[in-house]
């Protein structure tokens, strides 16, 4: 049972095979099972989680028929949950508690989902391995001994170990498509507007997007239609009617036209990816689409570009923890100067801290127009490039990473780890929506597929990951128990 999806859930509680209680229980028996080793949880909320699937089986016993009725979730400890701590993988904010809840929390709750407790994450979501959070790298379900990606990394582990059905994640570069891509769930982050950011912890505000993990690209087309909409609160929230997403799963291939970047197959990419990228857009050919090879031709710029826009934003976000309005307080500060030095000295990571030493100085006077600005025209040409792409394409699908997932501790170097998003980062850049679906796996590790739609197509691109899901069986695959079951 803790391997179906959203759907197969929802209809095992409607037909009374399963109650919500005794769903969460099993989920929350997995997560006392498994957490230890797996660490893909900072907070599991026991009790009101069984009181939340108590009153989701008095809705439905009265005949409520949502399709999240009673379904446990998890959410990234990235967004605020009232009264539960919210720690952003910070020891800044190891003791935190919002006095609201994120839109995103609202909404799924509102749906009559349950919510299981809160994931790891690299600290502020800054990584691609969660070997950044204060709270100690999450495990790799499919090896122990690797890392689930990051900055999502929990969310992932968690939904790709069955400890729970679905769960949230934030993408600012890549953190829902990688860590999708390491555990082999399906990770969406939709086009930066179309879920509201409100009560979502900022790291780099005009990147920044929430989105899902799943099982499958039909359970995000679910979650998606209640996490989607304009919400005032959020200044960049769109307003635009949301898309009947589940309803738009079934459209047929024939005639799609699918962009193949010819630099995300270039030199750097695993042999066993790359031949399963191929596979799986032959898969699609198959199925009546058209592959056609396209140029991004400013793609090799969207790293350092983004590692100039990310950290700038983040230095200017991250200025609020001084020690004084919230989060961790250095003990006896001497003076306003020493309050600030040793609370920020102390409260962040050695990550997080490079990022605002970059950003500030990359928006400090003199530098300004090197740097902050010269990225900001960049990221226009990038933008430019995916315009001019889907004048002639539909979707652009290929790899969401180079290879599968590495050991921990495996990339030292920071601009290794910066490398990990060479396929996510542009996507984010020009704020499009992608999702990372299974695709295959190398030396039983799985990666993942990734595709990108224009502005607000996230109707078609999950109708494409959820066709080419319904001819293949990578979404399927669980762990090997072995790892696992041994606990
Ligand atoms: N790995 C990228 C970074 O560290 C992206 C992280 C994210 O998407 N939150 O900034």
């Amino acid at each position: 049972m803790l391997h179906l999806s959203v759907s197969e859930l929802s209809a095992e509680l409607s037909r009374g095979a399963v109650s919500s209680v005794e769903l969460t229980r099993a989920c929350l028996e997995r997560i006392e099972r498994l957490n230890p080793v797996l660490n893909a949880f900072v907070t599991v909320c026991t009790a009101s989680a069984l009181e939340q699937a108590g009153q989701a089986d008095l809705a439905r016993a009265k005949g409520d028929t949502r399709p999240l009725l009673g379904i446990p979730v998890a959410h990234k400890d990235i967004f605020c949950t009232k009264g539960v701590r919210t720690t952003c993988g910070s020891r800044m904010l190891r003791d935190f508690l919002p006095p609201y809840d994120a839109w995103v929390v609202e909404r799924l709750h509102g749906a009559g989902a349950v919510m299981l407790g809160k994931t790891n994450m690299d600290e502020f979501a800054m990584g691609s391995s969660n070997e950044t959070s204060h709270f100690g790298v999450a495990a790799n379900p499919h090896d122990l001994g690797r890392v689930p990606g990051g900055s999502s990394g929990g969310s992932a582990a968690a939904v790709a170990a069955g400890l729970c059905p679905m769960a949230t994640g934030t993408d600012t570069g890549g953190s829902i498509r990688q860590p999708a891509s390491f555990c082999g769930v399906s990770g969406f982050k939709p086009s930066y507007g179309r879920v509201s950011r409100w009560g979502m912890i900022a790291f780099a505000s005009s990147l920044d997007q929430a989105g899902t993990l799943t099982r499958s690209a039909a359970d995000a087309a679910l979650m998606m239609r209640t996490m989607a909409g304009l919400d005032h609160r959020d200044s960049t929230s769109v307003d635009r009617p949301v898309d009947d997403y589940p309803n738009e799963l079934d459209k047929p291939l024939r005639g799609l036209r699918v962009g193949v970047p010819i630099v995300h197959f270039a030199k750097g990419l695993s042999a066993g990816v790359e031949q399963g990228i191929r596979a799986a857009l032959a898969q699609l050919e198959d199925a009546g689409a058209t592959l056609l090879e396209i140029d991004l031709p400013n793609n090799h710029l969207s790293v350092p570009a983004y590692y100039v826009i990310a950290p700038a934003e983040a230095s200017a976000n991250l200025a609020r923890y001084d020690g004084v309005r919230y989060g961790y307080r250095c003990a006896d500060p001497t003076d306003l100067d020493d309050l600030y030095t040793r609370t920020r000295s102390e409260g962040f990571g050695e990550e997080v801290k490079r990022r605002i030493l970059v950003g500030s100085y990359a928006l400090s006077a003199g530098y300004y127009d090197a740097y902050y600005r010269k990225a900001q025209r960049v990221r226009r040409l990038i933008r430019n490039d995916f315009a001019s792409a889907f004048e002639h394409v539909d979707v652009i699908a290929g790899p969401t990473s180079p290879h599968v997932a590495f050991a921990h501790g495996a990339k030292a170097d920071p601009v290794q780890m910066y490398l990990e998003d060479i396929f996510t980062i542009a996507v984010n850049l020009a704020g499009l929506p992608g999702i990372s679906i299974p695709a295959g796996m190398e030396n039983g590790l799985p990666f993942g597929l990734q595709i990108i739609g224009p502005d607000f197509a996230e109707a078609r691109v999950l109708n494409v990951a959820h066709q080419f899901q319904q001819m293949t069986d990578w979404h399927l695959r669980v762990p090997e128990s072995a790892a696992l079951e041994g606990h």
